[in-house]
């Protein structure tokens, strides 16, 4: 079978967005105007397309997908949710990875706030290339330049306009498009009729400012581009469009879009955008791996649908139609449904059941997964996130993903006690989906402990639990791990001993021994009840 779409007309990105900039709602524009879904919800009233779990179960379609399939003027956009809270900065990281390019939203009013400071310092290490939506230009205060020029301010971007709005506020009318110098009017309340027009006399000029400033500042990347604008040469718009892709792919620019999402002004531009100016996978550099068993071997993997197959795991999701579902990002080679694949992590050889590639309101089943491509794996038993797929005579791991230890551990337990076993399991799928999320029962106390990286992460987990599992779980206080080493008589070694004075608030305290590394004493461990253990609860030493 052939492929749909040439590597060349895939773009596989992400959209980072500060909390309440627009996010879900661009998002769910896209998916409107890339012809998936039929009905324009708004977010607020729960009617949104990315807008989590319930809806879907009501409508029986897939909207929560870690990957959703788009098609615009003949490409193919798959779209790879990004986490907005920094709590879960794994997971944005995660995602990073398996993107190549990137929408950031800020608000036209605002323009950078903090947290996009923080998912743009991401993007920036992992060498992301980005293009800027300034949304909600139809706000009271909505101010395009100004947004423009927090990009510069606060994050010190190389930001540029490539169009301009027309009106702000509730006189925002429509854009103009500053590379081929024309105006575009939304005159129904869907955006779908989008009619080019002359610029209006009166912004004439300064749609051409802004142009001039728009060349100047590209050619600073591209020497012959200067050599003509030095020259007063004409700059056509092919060289001027094909000048910003190449500094917007070396992450050396930033152009900048605007429009409403909830308005519906400017979607489409800026789909434009993302076919013109994000990367095609093969425009990002051959991905980097080692050879399983030797670690200093290094391999490089080219998007290449000849090439021999591998695959990361970027997110394990439990889905109530198919169960397990795996989504991989192909990176060379292909994968046939059917086939048998290593999982060079965990040195497991296993069955790919079904490929599904996800759309916003459907799910299509495909035969083969190509070079590029990003699709959803039934049937893989033992593959969690982070692990990677190949051809078992072509062993590789691709840069594995480190996770950092869990920060904080909660003792859970569930309100029913019949619920015991039925939590236990859930709490299993929903480590398996998270490697970021531990859980595990202490022998000793026969407790629970459940471990995350904040708060709100496990307050996720609750609810998640609740809402997925049906099981409603009680949380003690947050327990932090507390290592010490002091000396102690050898006969305690590996033994876990309860501390008669450790009982009260904290229930029992259960303290084990074991040597530590330097062989000079013994370092306890906490055993869990749900707090630190207090210094005065430590057996005296010597
Ligand atoms: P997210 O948190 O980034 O996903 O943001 P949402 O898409 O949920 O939007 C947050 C709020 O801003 C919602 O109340 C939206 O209706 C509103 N909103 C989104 N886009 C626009 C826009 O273009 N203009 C205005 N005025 N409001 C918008």
């Amino acid at each position: 079978m052939a492929r749909e779409f040439s590597l060349e007309k895939t773009r596989n990105i992400g959209i980072m967005a500060h909390i309440d900039a627009g996010k879900t709602t661009t998002t769910e524009r896209i998916l409107f105007y890339t012809g998936r879904i039929h009905k324009v919800g708004e977010t607020h009233e729960g009617a949104s397309t990315m807008d989590w779990m319930e809806q879907e179960q009501e409508r029986g379609i897939t909207i929560t997908s870690a990957a959703t399939t788009a098609q615009w003027k003949n490409h193919r956009i798959n779209i790879i949710d990004t986490p907005g809270h920094v709590d879960f900065t794994v997971e944005v990281e995660r995602s990073l990875r398996v993107l190549d390019g990137a929408v950031t939203v800020l608000d036209a009013q605002s323009g950078v706030e903090p947290q996009t400071e923080t998912v743009w310092r991401q993007a920036t290490t992992y060498g992301v290339p980005r293009i800027v939506f300034i949304n909600k230009m139809d706000k009271t205060g909505a101010d395009f330049l100004y947004a423009t020029n927090t990009l510069r301010d606060r994050l010190g971007a190389n930001a540029h306009p490539v169009q301009m709005p027309i009106g702000a506020e509730d006189q925002f009318e429509g854009i103009i498009d500053l590379i081929n110098m024309e105006a575009h009017f939304y005159k129904d309340d869907l955006g779908t009729v989008d009619e080019s027009a002359e610029i209006p006399a009166e912004l004439k000029d300064q749609a051409e400012e802004l142009r001039a400033e728009l060349i100047e500042a590209v050619a600073e990347t591209d020497e012959d581009l200067m050599m003509k604008y030095l020259e007063g040469e004409e700059i056509s718009v092919d060289e001027l469009k094909q000048a910003i892709r190449n500094a917007t792919l070396a992450v050396d620019f930033y152009p900048v879009f605007c429009g409403s999402a909830f308005k519906n002004k400017g979607v489409q531009l800026l789909l434009d955008g993302v076919l013109d100016y994000l990367p095609a996978p093969t425009d990002v550099a051959a991905i980097e791996g080692i050879v399983p068993g030797k670690e200093d071997e290094k391999v490089t993997r080219e998007s290449d649908d000849n090439a021999p197959f591998a695959a990361l795991a970027f997110k394990v999701m439990t889905d109530p139609f198919v169960g397990k579902l795996t989504f991989f990002r192909v990176y060379s080679g292909t994968l046939e449904s059917g086939s048998y694949v290593k999982n060079s992590v965990k040195d497991k050889r296993e069955r790919v059941g079904r490929i599904l590639q996800m759309h916003a309101n459907s799910r299509e089943e495909i035969s083969i997964a190509y070079a590029g491509e990003i699709a959803a794996a039934v049937g893989l038993k033992d593959t969690s996130t982070g692990d990677t797929l190949c051809d078992e005579k072509h062993p590789v791991i691709l840069e594995s993903m480190e996770f950092p230890e869990p920060v904080i551990s909660v003792a859970i337990e569930p309100k029913t006690k019949a619920d015991q076993d039925k939590m236990g399991t859930a709490l299993a799928k929903l480590a398996e989906e998270d490697p970021t999320f531990k859980t595990e029962t202490n022998t000793e106390t026969g407790q629970t402990i459940i471990s995350g990286m904040g708060e709100l992460h496990l307050d996720v987990i609750v609810d998640r639990l609740k809402r997925e599992f049906k099981v409603e779980a009680n949380v003690g206080a947050p327990q932090v791990a507390y290592r010490e080493t002091f000396r102690q008589a050898a006969e305690v070694e590996g033994k876990f001993i309860r501390q008669s004075g450790g009982r009260g608030q904290y229930g029992h305290v259960w303290i084990k021994f074991e040597p530590n590394e330097e062989g000079a004493g013994f370092e306890f461990t906490n055993a869990i009840v749900g707090g630190v253990v207090p210094r005065e609860y430590i057996p005296s030493v010597e």
